[in-house]
């Protein structure tokens, strides 16, 4: 048997995963807090550790794993930005990840946050629970014939753009591989990212957190953007440099921000904080506009995505045993 400690285990993720399991032959400790360095100790005795997205893999950590004897990292999702890469390899240790599991469901919360931002729903919801029926500032606006800029055309990024074809709009795209073929079957038009923040009345992130996109929208991108326009970020919180955002909002310059993710969710999403409130005064802050929409990194949270996202995890940490895989080595899984 291969055990595998499990890190920021939710109801969910158990679930899903032990349905998957099949015949795998993992034994599962599932620890509800977050790995770090600081409880990394808590891995002795397993070969593998599965991480998420808000799980902090960095040299002291990996360092420690290594140490304990763990030779596996299996994230159970895309993105690899919380994980040292080179202080794994260097621990001997191998990562694997999931590297598409539903990119509709990623694309279609970025749709819906838009259009609940847009026309109002979540104010509509709380105004008609009271019996209040009145319309008054819920007025919003067309998508149709609106100009949607699509930053990053991966597999999430192609999802949104299709949506939004299908609504009508005209969709503009960046990335640092453009795909012309794809663009042009697709009815999207390829610009560079400062004609698509010119020109967009919608903005969509859809890059990996990288070195290079770090801050991305920064205080020059905010003012390069289209008075009024609106930004949906469903990829990385560091995408956006959080207080240059406030101040664009303070100035009254965007029409509307809808957030899955935020620059300092570490330690914050995926938790009940009802009890003590809020400690993060910029999310505090962020929280206080009313164009501005908030969701706890829940775009990838549908049954489809949550059943391939076990079924690749699980299928990474039963082949990951001698031979299976190389240390160091970035293994994406069977994701076909
Ligand atoms: P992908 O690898 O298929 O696509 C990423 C695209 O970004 C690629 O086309 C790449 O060429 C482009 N790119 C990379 N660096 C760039 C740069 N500097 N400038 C412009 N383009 C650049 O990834 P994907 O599956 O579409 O996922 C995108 C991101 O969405 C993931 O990295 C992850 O951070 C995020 N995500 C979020 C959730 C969620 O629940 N909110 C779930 C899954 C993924």
């Amino acid at each position: 048997m291969r055990n595998v400690s499990f890190y920021d285990t939710k109801p969910y993720d158990r679930e899903y995963m032990l349905a998957a399991e099949g015949a795998a032959g993992l034994g599962w400790t599932f620890h509800e807090f977050r790995l770090t360095a600081g409880t990394a100790s808590t891995a002795a005795g397993s070969e593998a550790v599965c991480a998420f997205v808000n799980d902090r893999l960095d040299r002291a950590c990996l360092r420690s794993l290594g140490a304990l004897g763990v030779r596996h990292v299996a994230l159970r999702c895309a993105g690899t930005n919380q994980v040292d890469l080179a202080a794994a390899s260097e621990a001997g240790i191998a990562v694997t990840r999931v590297p598409a599991y539903s990119p509709h469901a990623v694309a279609e919360h970025g749709v819906a946050l838009l259009l609940t931002l847009n026309r109002r729903i979540h104010r509509a919801f709380n105004r008609v629970r009271e019996f209040n029926f009145s319309l008054a500032g819920l007025v919003g606006f067309d998508l149709h014939g609106k100009t949607v800029g699509i930053v990053g055309t991966g597999k999430i990024g192609r999802c949104a753009a299709q949506i939004f074809r299908g609504f009508g709009c005209r969709v503009m795209a960046c990335d640092i591989a453009p795909d012309a073929a794809w663009a042009l079957a697709s009815g999207v038009e390829l610009a560079s990212m400062a004609e698509v923040l010119e020109r967009a009345d919608v903005v969509s992130l859809h890059v990996p957190l990288t070195r290079e996109t770090h801050h991305l929208l920064d205080a020059a991108a905010f003012a390069r953007m289209k008075p009024g326009a609106f930004l949906v970020n469903t990829s990385r919180g560091k995408l956006v440099d959080t207080r240059a955002l406030l101040a664009a909002l303070k100035e009254g310059r965007l029409g509307g921000v809808a957030l899955d993710v935020y620059e300092e969710e570490e330690g914050i999403f995926f938790e009940d904080h009802s009890q003590h409130g809020l400690r993060d005064d910029d999310l505090a802050r962020l929280l206080s506009f009313p164009n501005v929409l908030v969701t706890s990194h829940q775009a990838f949270l549908t049954r489809e995505a949550l059943s391939e996202i076990a079924r690749v995890t699980v299928s990474n940490l039963a082949g990951g045993g001698p031979g299976g895989w190389l240390p160091g080595t970035l293994v994406g899984g069977s994701a076909a």
